[in-house]
C-alpha cells in the first residue's frame, strides 16, 4: 500500500515544494528541519494504525482510562540521508528502540552502481513493527536490500517505509519484494535519471542535509 501525504491539502506540500525549491535548499538547517516535519506528521498518521490498550493512569484528583500504545515500534533508518526523518519519528515515538544501517551506493565508472551494506546496530526484531525512513525511495534497491538485512534479526510483524519523495517505479520494485509493507511518502514524482536520480526531486538529499562529501 502507498499513502501519498501531499494527495490532500496540508502543510506537508509546502514542506516538500521548500524541499524541492533550489533557493531554499541553501538553507541546510530547514531542509533537515523539514524532512524532520514530514516525518513527525506520517509518524502521527502511522500512530493510527498501530495497536492500542487502556490503562488506568492515576492524576492528582483521581482515576483515568487513558489509551497507551501496546508496544514501542522499532525505528529504522538508513545513514546518512535517513537521519533528519528518523529524528522526526523520534520526536513522536520518544520510546521506540532504534536501529541503523550504513547503506550507499557503489558507483563504477560506466555510471552503474550496486548498494553496500557496511554497518547494522539494531535490536531483536522479533515480531516488532519497523518504521525505516530513507528521504528518496529511488530505484528502491537500497531499501529493500536494508529492509532484507534487518529481517534477518528476527521476524518482522510489520514494516512501515516513510519518505519525503518517491519514485512510481521505485514503489513497484519495493511493492514487488515486500508486499505488506506500507509506503508513506510526501510526494511522488514518476522520473527517475539513468544514474538513480528522481526528477523533478530534489538533488541528493544527503548532500543538502549535511554537506556535500568526497565519495561518488
Ligand atoms: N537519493 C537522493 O538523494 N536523491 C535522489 O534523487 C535519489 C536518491
Amino acid at each position: 500500500m502507498v499513502i501519498n501525504l501531499s494527495k490532500e491539502y496540508s502543510l506537508v506540500s509546502t514542506w516538500v515544494s521548500e524541499l524541492r525549491d533550489v533557493e531554499i535548499q541553501k538553507d541546510m538547517m530547514r531542509f533537515r528541519r523539514n524532512l524532520e516535519r514530514i516525518a513527525e506528521i506520517a509518524a502521527y498518521e502511522i500512530s493510527k494504525q498501530l495497536e492500542w490498550e487502556t490503562k488506568e493512569i492515576t492524576t492528582p484528583l483521581g482515576i483515568a482510562e487513558c489509551k497507551v500504545l501496546k508496544e514501542q515500534p522499532v525505528l529504522a533508518t538508513i545513514l546518512r540521508a535517513g537521519l533528519p526523518m528518523h529524528n522526526g519519528l523520534l520526536n513522536y515515538f520518544d520510546k521506540a528502540d532504534n536501529a541503523f544501517v550504513a547503506a550507499y551506493r557503489k558507483h563504477k565508472a560506466d555510471g552503474s552502481f550496486h548498494i553496500s551494506l557496511e554497518y547494522i546496530s539494531c535490536p531483536d526484531l522479533e515480531n516488532r513493527t519497523v518504521i525505516i525512513s530513507d528521504p528518496m525511495l529511488a530505484t528502491g534497491a537500497s531499501l529493500v536490500k536494508t529492509i532484507q538485512y534487518l529481517k534477518d534479526e528476527g521476524n518482522i510483524k510489520d514494516i512501515h517505509i516513510i519518505c519525503a519523495l518517491a519514485c512510481s517505479v521505485g514503489i513497484e520494485y519495493v511493492l514487488r519484494a515486500l508486499p505488506k509493507a506500507i509506503i508513506w511518502c510526501g510526494d511522488i514524482d514518476d522520473e527517475l535519471t539513468a544514474k538513480g536520480y528522481i526528477v523533478p526531486g530534489l538533488g541528493d538529499a544527503g548532500d543538502l542535509a549535511f554537506g556535500s562529501k568526497l565519495q561518488s
